[in-house]
């Protein structure tokens, strides 16, 4: 599978100077599977450009799109998804179980007194709400995509998408900590992500930062760390970056996240997840 990042960051969008290396679009993640299916997690502001490149492709879009959960920085973009507007376009959507409602409410209601002027009902795009995963694996051709429960206010999903042997997990909007109030301990995340080739998860904040900010459903750099490691994971990429954060400090995470692996041998390679990241598994 080929996968690219169009938005990293959590919470909104930040445009301007200090973001333009990590990027400053919301959560949005390409997927294009061995079979040649494109999968998006998410539709975060970065959906917007996605859209934009896949209709200069100049084919018809197909595709699957999977919601980890409905807070606005993982939905905004959808109605500027511009092949939701084509008729040719087939939309496949499927996540946490609100996802649908969560899609729809960025458009305007029924009323004419919406967020939107455009109803979702007129939307010209084929849409098909699969309704799969909160019963079980979705399969794609020859992938298999699974979830976790996020530990995350209101909740959410991970992903886990297989296939031939290899394996990348993608896990936002989860809080690691021993306490875990919606029932999912450090632990079960590393069963869930155990040899994963490639994971990439949460770690918006700093220990200190998600000292003060417990409950808020995200990570530290240091917790997330640990999962790549109990996990025995290829490669990690970090992302859901703060909106505070500059590209300089994420730089100096990084640097970070390094030191500590460094001083536990560990030798799997780390990385900040950027817009316009390509990562071939
Ligand atoms: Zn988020
Ligand atoms: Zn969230």
């Amino acid at each position: 599978m080929n996968i690219r990042f169009w938005g990293t960051r959590g919470s909104i969008a930040v445009p301007g100077k200090d973001t333009t290396v990590f990027g400053g679009n919301t959560t949005c993640l390409e997927i294009v599977l061995s079979g040649g299916t494109r999968v998006i997690v998410d539709a975060g502001t970065g959906i917007r450009p996605l859209g934009e490149h896949l209709l200069s492709l100049g084919e018809s879009v197909q595709v699957y799109l999977l919601v980890t959960h409905i807070h606005w920085d993982h939905v905004l973009g959808f109605p500027f998804f511009a092949p939701v507007y084509s008729s040719s376009s087939r939309l496949y959507i499927d996540g946490f179980p609100t996802c649908m409602k969560g899609l729809r409410v960025t458009f305007d209601t029924r009323m004419g007194d919406g967020f939107f002027p455009v109803k979702f009902e007129d939307l010209r795009a084929d849409i098909h709400y699969l309704e799969r995963l909160k019963y079980g694996p979705l399969k794609i051709e020859d992938t298999t995509i699974d979830t976790i429960a996020l530990q995350h206010p209101q909740g959410g999903f991970g992903f886990r998408f297989r296939e031939a042997g290899k394996t990348m997990v993608f896990i936002t909007d989860n809080e690691l900590r021993d306490d875990a109030w919606a029932g999912r301990k450090p632990s079960d995340y590393a069963e869930f992500c155990m040899g994963a080739d490639i994971l990439i998860h949460d770690a918006q904040y700093t220990p200190d930062e998600r000292r003060k900010r417990a409950g808020w459903g995200h990570s530290d750099y240091v917790a997330a760390l640990e999962l790549a490691e109990q996990a025995k994971v290829g490669s990690f990429w970090f992302t859901h970056h703060d909106p505070s954060r500059k590209d300089k400090e994420i730089s100096a995470t990084l640097l970070a996240y390094r030191e500590i692996a460094k001083d536990k041998n560990l030798h799997f390679p780390i990385e900040a997840a950027f817009e316009g990241a390509e990562l071939i598994l």
